[in-house]
């Protein structure tokens, strides 16, 4: 290719001048174009756009159209999400479901934590338990297990916070 070429003999596109009457719009354009309408004139000529109204909750749980039967609150029977009339008023209403709060998620590590943990409490029950029966065996007393681990503090009363001027104050806070 030689540099010649990059120069373009004919542009590509130019700017035309909307034509609505009284519009000055400019719009970039195709080289072969006539005419061109802004974007303001056309949005101006279709409207806006119109906003669907939110969907209204029935108040019926989630599902209802699949259960083989549910009684609404003013006591009208569906089968299926199909109204039955005939059974208006018979039937005791669909208690709602209870919520169940979900599991909380544990990472893998976690996981393996606790694994850990449920497998060295169980080799270590398993060595008492052995240690107990040979104990028993040899007709020996074991000494009374001593107590591992890090003595227990004694609880220190906590001082209490004293809000200040500074300090701003939070919605709902314990100190007022
Ligand atoms: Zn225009």
């Amino acid at each position: 290719m030689s540099r010649k070429s990059k120069t373009l003999e004919k542009p590509s596109f130019k700017y035309l001048q909307c034509k609505v009457k009284d519009c000055y719009n400019e719009e970039r354009v195709d080289a072969d174009a006539k005419s061109v309408k802004c974007s303001r004139c056309v949005q101006r000529a279709v409207g806006a756009p119109q906003v669907k109204a939110q969907k209204v909750s029935s108040g019926r749980p989630a599902g209802w159209h699949f259960m083989a039967e549910f009684v609404d609150k003013d006591g009208n029977v569906f089968h299926k999400g199909v109204e039955q009339p005939e059974l208006k008023g018979t039937l005791k209403p669909t208690p709602p479901k209870e919520k169940t709060t979900p599991k909380k998620r544990i990472s893998k590590e976690e996981k393996l934590v606790a694994l850990h943990k449920k497998k060295m409490l169980a080799k270590k029950k398993e060595a008492d338990k052995k240690a107990k029966a040979q104990a028993k065996k040899d007709g020996i007393k074991l000494p009374a297990k001593k107590k591992v681990g890090r003595p227990k503090k004694k609880a220190t009363p906590k001082k209490r916070k004293v809000a200040t001027k500074t300090s701003p104050k939070r919605k709902g806070s314990r100190y007022k």
